[in-house]
């Protein structure tokens, strides 16, 4: 029985879970709150991931950049390309949720606002303020996440100072990113209970309502991936990379779909490594070093999602935000996107980190992780994408591309 259950799956499980627990709140209408606490358990351990993940990861992520020294050209340029493509894809997630609203028709009384954490208006002065960690310990303990990440930043920058002296602390840092995304697999088996009594408890009480938005959640998600891909990394390629941008989809046409069916950048790798020198003709340094840490750190489709979601919750929540939550949300969309590991269902525990920050109830996390995996594989598609096409558009840039190699990709 359990060998069968771990069988089939996880995200298979989780939409079985997710179609059982529409049924089951059809049935039991407003009893299905009864169950509403089996949801709660798995939000409170999603909860308490958020710290140790986002400041191993974080701080593994900066120092995976290498000796800052030896970064040179291309190491900056790929950085300023991934940081930019990442802002510009959570703005496009904020601007498709604000312009379609997937969750406004869902906005409900249900909510217990007693709970739910309002927004506070804060200068910008507060703002600027409230990023520095007076105590770190304290942040930790408070899980706020702003200044977390300003910690996990600095001690990352002050690893690669350090050079050798720091070697050791990467080490630690790898290993704990490394064992934190082990802990991260141990709750996500918890998703399918959670998603079960969540689905039961919003179907019970709002009916079909939800999963139009569901729907439409997932149908904004894929249009925004498509948006990144057809148009920014095409304009990124033609007009920064001068290269022919038919040419490159069709030599990256193996990472597309490896990535599509595994939703994981890190399965994904050998792959895209293998597209970039083989059939886009990128020389062996500039790929390595670009496409292994974009597989880490350059996840446009899930700095979208992290955005739009964000959009989704504070809409069915009825969390009003004001354009500085908006700016938060974008910083914090490209920052969750950097600390999320290329593993299937990252970008969900992400949204821990944005959704704490401005107000939105962890709740909708338990009410999206039903159709995550369905989004997963585009946002993947769009993370992989993007490696490549910045890898492209980098060593065109330092000259490090074989065009003739990238043109004749028939022999793929
Ligand atoms: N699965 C994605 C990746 O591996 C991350 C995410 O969940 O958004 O790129």
């Amino acid at each position: 029985m359990v060998a069968f259950w771990f069988n089939i799956p996880l995200w298979q499980r989780v939409i079985a879970a997710l179609i059982l627990g529409v049924i089951a709140g059809q049935i039991m209408g407003p009893d299905a709150q009864s169950i509403k606490w089996i949801g709660d358990f798995f939000i409170k351990s999603i909860k308490m991931l958020v710290v140790p993940l986002i400041f191993f990861s974080l701080v593994s992520g900066v120092a995976a950049i290498g000796d800052i020294s030896k970064l040179g050209k291309v190491g900056g340029r790929a950085m300023i390309l991934f940081i930019i493509t990442g802002q510009i894809a959570a703005w496009l997630g904020l601007m498709l949720g604000t312009l379609i609203k997937p969750g406004a028709g869902l906005r409900t009384d249900l909510i217990d606002k007693g709970e739910t954490p309002v927004p506070n208006e804060t200068t910008a002065v507060d703002m600027i303020l409230s990023i520095i960690p007076e105590s770190p310990v304290q942040v930790m303990a408070d899980a706020q996440v702003l200044p977390l990440i300003v910690f996990a930043l600095l001690i990352g920058i002050g690893i690669l100072m350090a050079k050798e002296d720091g070697k050791p602390l990467i080490k630690i840092f790898d290993s704990g990113a490394i064992v934190m995304q082990k802990v991260t697999m141990i709750v996500m088996e918890l998703t399918p209970f959670g998603v079960f009594a969540l689905m039961a408890w919003v179907s019970g009480t709002l009916g079909f309502e939800a999963l139009q938005a569901l729907g439409w959640l997932v149908f904004l998600n894929y249009l925004g991936c498509i948006l990144i891909i057809g148009i920014l990394y095409s304009a990124m390629l033609k007009f920064i990379g001068k290269v022919p941008v038919i040419d490159f989809f069709r030599g990256i046409i193996d990472a597309i779909a490896v990535s599509y069916s595994t939703a994981s950048s890190n399965a994904t790798l050998p792959v895209t490594l293998r597209c970039a020198q083989r059939n886009l003709g990128v020389s062996k340094s500039v790929s390595s070093f670009v496409i292994s840490l974009g597989a880490t750190i350059n996840m446009n489709g899930t700095a979208m999602y992290l955005g739009l979601a964000t959009l989704f919750g504070a809409q069915i929540f009825g969390v009003d935000l004001s354009w500085g939550h908006y700016g938060l949300i974008a910083l914090l969309s490209t920052l969750g996107a950097i600390g999320a590991a290329g593993i299937p269902g990252a970008g969900l525990i992400m949204m821990a980190l944005v959704f704490g920050a401005v107000g939105v109830p962890l709740e909708t996390i338990a009410f999206v992780a039903g159709v995550d995996r369905i989004m997963d594989m585009m946002r993947t598609t769009t993370n992989v994408s993007g490696d490549a096409a910045v890898a492209v558009t980098v060593a065109s840039m330092t000259g490090e591309l074989d065009k003739e190699e990238l043109i004749s990709t028939d022999d793929v």
